[in-house]
């Protein structure tokens, strides 16, 4: 990069980390798109003229908002509910809410960034946002947690909208939390729209809403492979996470023949070294979905499994490939650089953000194989914007034509990656296509329609 691009990134996240203060994960998100995009930038002058990276960090709204409610025992607590409605330049806000009790502004403030690129990656007509609360459902009764979402929905309700603001689940959020909402939104409105994606079969859902994410991985992931002329066939596998996309990113990489050997929660991780089969994926489904236990009961299952407890991490086991598939900076340089000295050579996110950006640097430095999020995860919300379209045609399609167009959609993601990320020595920096990628498109569509 040019003294001019330096300097402009240097003056851009001054002010933003001024404007912004204290928001360390919505500084990192901004930063990394800033690098990638501003030589583009530079090579379209218009874009720079029209002050469109200014535009794009401040969201369009923000709303914040108390959520009361009761336990069990009577007592009451508040919660504070968030709706960061990013960028609506190509479609309605779309993005997940998040209940966990790290959630704060600039947690949501990254995600809706993440998201509008993301969004814009799929090819489908979709906006950026991102909602969520400090909530914790952990150890809470389903009464409990109907309560709460049902207070939640309550004011959420104003702002959203099949042609406004469609939210979907993350962290925290399943096929539990997508149904008391739906429920409530539909009680307050009056109205069976497709306001929320990731609803159950039998009232609008998609088939493989719940799977898309991790399978998506896996599809992205077996693209990148292929550029090495590699596949998932007897690869070792380390994944972080026990929820919803680590799930599903450790059932299709079996299946696609690969020996999955992790999973992982806030408390620690399990390895067990035969790798999982069809029968521990599902033993791991109804332990984390059904009986919401926690992730070190596996071994009691299946002694010749190891846990290793007090929050550590998978990254020290070794392997071809890893998934983190749990959170943001789960992943921090000094385990990137682990990783790699294991032999580990292609690493595809599934989690948002999940690798810091010295792991970023570590990954890229050692040149291997290295997806961000918003490339590799977007099979997600693309699933969600299927849902969508099933829903404004009250059609419903069947398992194969949804994973046809996942397929297709993951591949058309990872050639845009390749078209504008393909450095001089042929490496493909994953980082730098995504990015550039997913912004040309919402950044000539602020452009067309005037300074909004
Ligand atoms: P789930 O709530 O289903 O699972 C999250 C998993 O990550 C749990 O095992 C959880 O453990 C673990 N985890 C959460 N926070 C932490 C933490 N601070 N430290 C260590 N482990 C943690 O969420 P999802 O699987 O849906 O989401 C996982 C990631 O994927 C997130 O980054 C999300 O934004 C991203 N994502 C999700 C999509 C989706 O469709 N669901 C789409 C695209 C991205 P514990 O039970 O201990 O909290």
């Amino acid at each position: 990069m040019d003294n001019f691009g330096k300097k402009y990134i240097e003056r851009f996240m001054a002010e933003l980390e001024a404007k912004n203060p204290g928001e360390k994960e919505f500084h990192q998100a901004v930063r990394e798109v800033l690098t990638s995009v501003v030589p583009y930038m530079q090579a379209y002058p218009y874009l720079l003229d029209n002050k469109i990276m200014e535009r794009m960090v401040e969201p369009e709204r923000v709303i914040i908002f108390r959520v009361p409610w009761t336990d069990d025992q009577g007592e009451i607590h508040v919660n504070r509910g968030f709706r960061v409605q990013m960028n609506s330049a190509i479609g309605p806000y779309k993005g997940g809410i998040r209940f966990h009790p790290s959630v704060n502004l600039s947690i949501m403030k990254f995600l809706a960034f993440e998201q509008t690129f993301k969004n814009s990656l799929t090819t489908l007509p979709m906006g950026g946002g991102k909602g969520g609360s400090d909530f914790n459902p952990r150890g809470k009764s389903d009464a409990e947690v109907m309560r709460f979402c049902q207070s939640f929905m309550t004011e959420l309700q104003r702002y959203i909208g099949q042609d406004t603001d469609v939210p979907a689940g993350d962290i925290g959020v399943g096929g539990r939390e997508i149904g008391f909402l739906f429920g409530q939104y539909k009680r307050l409105r009056d109205e069976f729209t497709g306001t929320l994606t990731g609803k159950g079969l039998a009232w609008g859902g998609s088939l493989l809403r719940p799977e898309a994410t991790g399978y998506g991985v896996c599809y992205f992931a077996e693209q990148m492979l292929a550029t090495r002329g590699k596949s998932f066939k007897d690869q070792v596998v380390v994944i972080s996470g026990a929820g919803n996309v680590a799930q599903h990113a450790a059932e299709k990489a079996m299946r696609l023949g690969a020996k999955v050997v992790t999973l992982s929660d806030s408390d620690g991780f399990i390895y067990d070294p035969d790798g999982f089969d069809e029968e521990k994926i599902a033993y791991v489904k109804q332990l984390k979905n059904v009986r919401r236990g926690r992730i070190k009961e596996y071994v009691t299952q299946y002694p010749k499994a190891q846990y290793t407890g007090e929050g550590t991490k998978p990254w020290g086991i070794p392997c071809d490939i890893a998934l983190p598939c749990a959170t943001q900076n789960e992943l921090d340089g000094a385990a990137a650089k682990t990783l790699v000295a294991n032999g580990c050579y292609c690493v595809v996110e599934g989690a948002n953000m999940p690798s810091t950006p010295e792991a970023i640097e570590a990954f890229q430095a050692a040149k291997i194989l290295y997806s961000p999020g918003k490339a590799s995860n977007a099979g997600g919300v693309a699933t969600s914007g299927l849902e969508m379209t099933q829903n404004s045609v009250r059609q419903k399609w069947t398992a194969e034509e949804v994973d046809a167009q996942l397929h297709r959609i993951m591949t058309d993601i990872h050639e845009a990656c390749i078209k504008y990320g393909t450095e001089e020595d042929g490496y493909i920096n994953y980082v730098k296509g995504a990015n550039i990628a997913g912004f040309i498109k919402v950044a000539n569509a602020m452009v067309d329609q005037g300074l909004v």
